[in-house]
């Protein structure tokens, strides 16, 4: 495993060190070191990459109405829905090594490596004011809880899961198709707003 997973080629795990890299112009989550390697996962990421866009839209709208901005009222530093989306990329980018291994020991990856196709780390988070963040995107968040569990049972949970978990499987599958080794997930919810999975950021968000 590399060192450190936060800049990296979505496809060939190529440092941004080495090479820099492009963010996918759809979303501009992605971020691939070469126009290959963007095409090579553009089967995989295509979907991820349009329900991106929409809920970035959506979101945007939304903080424009009455409406939205009274779900806005509870978050600090007067942030918009919008803006909260786009803290939690940049905190999920900052701590994707650590969330990576946090997901191997908890899915338990070493006792069997079928668990990725088992079980996500499910990850929810609350935003943290100026006050306790200072201006570090990587104190955006706190962690709530975090603890496994069986994509089987979670198909059942409400909206946005099964959605969010098939997106995951598709992504394995393809991986795994491709020869490309076995894709294990986390899964990061913001109540009400945001859930984000990794691997390669392809996220899946409703509200
Ligand atoms: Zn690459
Ligand atoms: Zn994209």
């Amino acid at each position: 495993m590399p060192t450190t997973l936060e800049n990296r080629c979505d496809t060939c795990d190529v440092h941004g060190r080495r090479k820099p890299l492009q963010k996918c112009a759809g979303c501009g989550i992605s971020r691939y070191c070469s126009k290959e390697c963007q095409k090579k996962d553009w089967v995989v990421h295509k979907i991820a990459c349009q329900m991106n866009t929409l809920y970035v839209d959506m979101l945007k709208h939304q903080d424009s109405t009455p409406m939205g901005r009274m779900l806005c009222a509870g978050l600090p530093d007067d942030l918009t829905m919008h803006e909260l989306d786009n803290r939690l990329a940049k905190w999920v980018r900052f701590h994707t090594t650590n969330l990576v291994i946090a997901c191997f020991i908890a899915i338990r990856i070493n006792d069997d490596l079928d668990n990725c196709n088992k079980e996500v780390l499910y990850i929810s988070v609350r935003p943290r004011p100026q006050s306790e963040h200072e201006g570090y995107p990587g104190k955006y968040f706190a962690i709530k809880d975090a603890y496994p569990v069986n994509i089987q049972t979670t198909m059942h949970w409400p909206m946005p899961w099964p959605p969010t978990l098939l997106q995951l499987q598709e992504v394995q599958r393809a991986r795994e198709s491709e020869g490309r080794g076995r894709v294990a997930g986390y899964i990061i919810s913001l109540r009400p707003s945001t859930v984000d999975h990794s691997p390669n950021r392809e996220s899946i968000r409703h509200s």
